[in-house]
């Protein structure tokens, strides 16, 4: 016999009514769950755990996020639907710069686009130079990865990868070729690629839609619309990046015979750069500091000393101790160094925001209990100025040992 569901009006009445004392006791316990969609639907309410003094407790280790060991771990991983494509109809070719190594935000959005772009017959071609960190090509919505590595492609080699990718276009006749209008190296890439092909690219494209694109023109003060062209430089914020499916990241292989290597640069290595003029987005290593700083002086002396450019919360701007520029945060610059150190900054969530993706984070603080040491690879707890000051002085001794050694 199929069993009949009965509603308990009285229960659903007080399920509904917070300050009931039953309320939370006829609540849902299930923290994250898939949705019909395949994406995880969270409930806010049975985040965290109640502290020994009464308190809702949120646990950022993400162990106890949900409120019980139950519901971390296995529960708790996405997984998105996986899209396969076999046969593509045609290809929608991606360049991402890959600054640091990784998809920054406009290359994500850049494949946000393509997948628009690719609809359901076609496949995105990632073409990735040189050794990489990225672990999320899947999500990121990349059905093929081109991986060109060697001594060819190293450093500024602007002409042996459109080479490369003039080889590509032979071999896949992409639809399209979406390339970041930036300056961190997609811009002049792209620009040389429609050279190369002997096509007129869309530049600075903002939207694409019904086959018209949309560019910016006259210096940033007028929009320029044309029929989307096969080749398109594309600006930050194009298009969503992809959120709600996994993608193959197949790898595909350049056809050699197609690729011939082009030997009209020398490289002639890195040049140095002063870290004070380095823009805090292009920064490896940032040395941060917040209102836990006393001695200012002392700071810009170990940013000099350790090469770092130099970052500031928003506590030390608003100070008057670091110029508006130099903020990292949600209202500042998001930053992706490969070592952040931060010091006397307590890590509010906006400050957080914009190091979310720093490869390494050094703490220097008083606080051993504040969030930014919670954040922190390694954190040095004590005073800021005793602790920059040793800093300066062990790598000056360092360097004077590296000398000596070096005679
Ligand atoms: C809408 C909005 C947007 C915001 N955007 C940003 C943003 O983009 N970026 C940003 O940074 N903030 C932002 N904030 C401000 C943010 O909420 C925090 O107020 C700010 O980040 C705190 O800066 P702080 O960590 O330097 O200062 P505090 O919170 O005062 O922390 C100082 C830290 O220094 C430590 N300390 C004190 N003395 C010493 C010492 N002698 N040696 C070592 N450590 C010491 C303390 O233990 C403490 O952890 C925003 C706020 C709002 C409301």
């Amino acid at each position: 016999m199929k069993e009949s569901f009965r509603r308990d009006p009285r229960n659903e009445w007080i399920a509904r009514n917070r300050l009931h004392p039953l309320y939370s006791a006829l609540q849902t316990q299930e923290a994250s769950w898939i949705g019909p969609s395949g994406l995880v639907r969270k409930n806010p309410h049975v985040s965290g755990f109640i502290g020994p003094n009464g308190l809702k407790r949120i646990d950022r280790s993400g162990v106890q996020q949900g409120g019980g060991s139950q519901r971390s771990g296995t529960k708790a991983a996405v997984q998105l639907p996986l899209r396969i494509i076999e046969q593509p109809s045609f290809y929608i070719v991606v360049v991402p710069d890959m600054v640091n190594g990784r998809l920054s935000s406009h290359d994500k959005d850049l494949l946000g686009l393509a997948n628009t772009l690719a609809g359901d017959e076609g496949a995105v071609v990632a073409v990735v130079f040189q050794a990489h960190k990225e672990g999320g090509f899947d999500t990121a919505g990349v059905d093929r990865l081109l991986h060109l590595q060697g001594e060819a492609f190293a450093d500024y080699s602007p002409e042996q990868r459109v080479t490369a990718l003039c080889a590509l276009d032979t071999q896949l006749n992409p639809a399209h070729w979406l390339v970041p209008d930036s300056r961190t190296g997609g811009g002049e890439l792209g620009r040389r690629l429609a050279a190369k092909l002997g096509e007129r690219p869309a530049t600075r494209v903002w939207q694409v839609a019904d086959g018209q694109c949309i560019g910016r023109a006259g210096a940033g003060q007028q929009d320029m619309a044309r029929t989307a062209p096969r080749l398109i430089l594309a600006a930050a914020e194009c298009a969503d990046p992809v959120s709600d499916t996994r993608h193959e990241v197949r790898a595909i292989e350049l056809n050699e015979t197609l690729f011939h290597r082009v030997g009209r640069l020398d490289n002639l290595g890195a040049v140095a750069v002063d870290p004070a003029l380095t823009p805090m987005a292009e920064a490896e290593f940032i040395l941060s500091g917040g209102n836990g700083v006393k001695d200012w002086e002392l700071f810009h002396q170990a940013a000099e000393t350790l090469g770092a450019t130099e970052g500031a919360s928003r506590v030390a701007v608003d100070d008057g101790f670091m110029p508006r520029a130099r903020q990292v945060g949600a209202t500042g610059t998001w930053v992706t160094a490969q070592v952040y150190l931060a010091v006397g900054i307590s890590g509010a969530v906006q400050h957080l925001q914009g190091i979310a993706t720093c490869d390494k984070v050094v703490a220097i603080n008083q606080d051993p209990a504040c969030d930014m040491v919670k954040r922190a690879d390694l954190a040095v707890i004590g005073d800021s100025a005793a602790i920059l000051q040793a800093l300066i002085e062990r790598v000056r001794e360092h360097r004077q040992g590296g000398m000596h050694d070096a005679a």
